[in-house]
């Protein structure tokens, strides 16, 4: 069996479904698993109408719902000729969209909506899509059989970020899929949404469907996950930002995981783990050049040393504290970090030292405010905003002789430099205002 995931862009209209359908014909011989995000920019639209109904605006709850109808009705007759077919497709659309229509105006109703309901939203542009891919696919004389994900994994109650009981998950993936397979050559089923064990819906976190392609492969033991997106595979920087950008052959895992971490958003940082453990490669390839090989995410034996991509990140608060006294320093670390754990508060880099702690975190968490209060209490803390990262990530990148004064040259004032423990990324902290620009710089320095 292989897992084969399209995000958005590769599913946004009819003619990338039609790549699409040729890439999962192409592949029938290994059993294909298509996982399918949300169509291009639908995630969004669902926001917006959680905030709509949050807002208690009902009319531009029905404004947005009726866009959201229109566009997934349009494409269905674009994708699916005259018949019983279409006629299920439309039906299915429909009945999916008066139920998202009247949960809203409930929301819209009481003004208020809690993580499940957000959840509960947010989860239909996967369902949406998945229902008009299986369809096209059966119109094309594919056996696709249609599976719904959330059956099978199964998560905790944090239900826009939930995490997977991977025994009970796994469970499910291996009963369902093979049974399903039984009458089908393929297995059409949807990224990022999952339920809890009560049975609501919950969401894996934005992004979050390459995760869901990584916990499928694993559980059916796959050979190997694609993930199909917009790009040439693994770039040495985001082709977005940076012109010019080369596609990395191969890249370790541990590389891979670093990158999306340190925030290269090509792949989602949890998506890592699930196919490292049973050692599946991932390949990272391009729905709109489909003869090019993209980039393998494979064993760290099989990758090169050396830098292999810059990352950046621009949502980061720098923050430093200073010890009240140079003794009877030793418990300040663990205190800190005591303080932003128990509100949850998540950190991106630490390093410290026995009187001062330097690090870094995603901008406006919520509790934050709270937790600089207590820090404040037990030493010098100082906040600084508008803050960026930007870390070059490959094997053994902090033994490459040059490289700080080759970033230094490119970056303004760095307030923090971090190596990574096992060598396999150095990150600089430097204003947010020029971190695009160093980037480009450092990009032609290095590659
Ligand atoms: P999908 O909708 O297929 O999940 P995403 O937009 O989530 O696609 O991810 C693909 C995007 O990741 C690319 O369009 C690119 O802008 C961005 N990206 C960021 N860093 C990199 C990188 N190093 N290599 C390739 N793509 C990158
Ligand atoms: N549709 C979801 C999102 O946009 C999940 C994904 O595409 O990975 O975040
Ligand atoms: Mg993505």
């Amino acid at each position: 069996m292989i897992i084969i995931k399209f995000g958005g862009t590769s599913v946004q209209d009819a003619q990338a479904i039609g790549h699409v359908m040729s890439i999962v014909e192409s592949r029938l011989a290994e059993k294909p698993v298509v996982v399918v995000s949300a169509l291009a920019r639908v995630t969004r639209l669902l926001v917006k109408i959680a905030d709509e109904a949050r807002m208690q605006n009902p009319r531009a709850v029905a404004t947005l719902m009726d866009q959201l109808r229109e566009r997934h009705i349009s494409l269905s007759r674009e994708l699916i000729g005259e018949g019983p077919l279409l006629d299920d497709c439309i039906s299915s659309i429909n009945s999916q969209c008066d139920s998202l229509s009247d949960f809203a105006e409930g929301v819209c109703r009481i003004g208020e909506l809690s993580l499940r309901s957000s959840a509960r939203i947010i989860s239909t542009g996967e369902m949406l899509s998945s229902t008009i891919i299986a369809a096209a696919m059966n119109y094309r004389g594919l056996k696709a059989k249609w599976l719904d994900a959330r059956r099978m994994i199964i998560t905790n109650d944090d239900y826009m970020n939930a995490r997977p009981d991977m025994e009970e998950t796994e469970g499910d993936i291996r009963w369902l899929i093979p049974e399903a397979f039984k009458g089908a050559d393929i297995i059409l089923t949807q990224g990022f949404v999952a339920s809890t064990k009560e049975g609501s819906t919950s969401v894996l976190g934005f992004e979050g469907s390459d995760y869901s392609a990584a916990i499928f492969g694993m559980a059916l033991r796959a050979s190997r996950v694609e993930i199909w997106t917009d790009v040439d595979g693994i770039r040495t920087a985001d082709p977005r930002v940076v012109e010019d950008t080369c596609r990395i052959e191969k890249i370790s895992y541990e590389e891979a995981a670093a990158m999306a971490w340190l925030g290269a958003r090509v792949l989602h940082p949890l998506t890592i783990e699930p196919a490292r453990s049973r050692n599946i490669p991932i390949y990272v390839k391009n729905s709109y050049n489909i003869p090019c090989e993209g980039s393998a995410v494979v064993r760290d034996e099989l990758s090169a040393e050396g830098p292999k991509s810059i990352a950046f990140r621009e949502d980061i608060d720098y923050l430093e504290v200073r010890s009240r006294t140079l003794t009877g320093t030793e418990l300040l670390a663990s205190k800190v970090m005591d303080i932003l754990s128990s509100r949850r508060i998540k950190i991106c880099l630490l390093n410290y030292s026995q009187a001062l702690i330097c690090l870094t975190l995603e901008k406006d968490q919520p509790g934050f405010d709270e937790a600089l209060s207590e820090i404040s209490a037990i030493g010098y803390a100082t906040l600084y905003r508008d803050k960026a990262q930007l870390s070059v990530v490959g094997k053994n990148v902090v033994e490459k002789e040059g490289l700080r004064d080759t970033v230094r040259s490119c970056t303004g004032k760095v307030a923090m430099i971090h190596d990574d423990p096992k060598g396999l990324s150095e990150s600089y902290v430097v204003d947010a205002a020029g971190v695009r620009d160093a980037v480009k710089e450092l990009h032609k320095r290095l590659f």
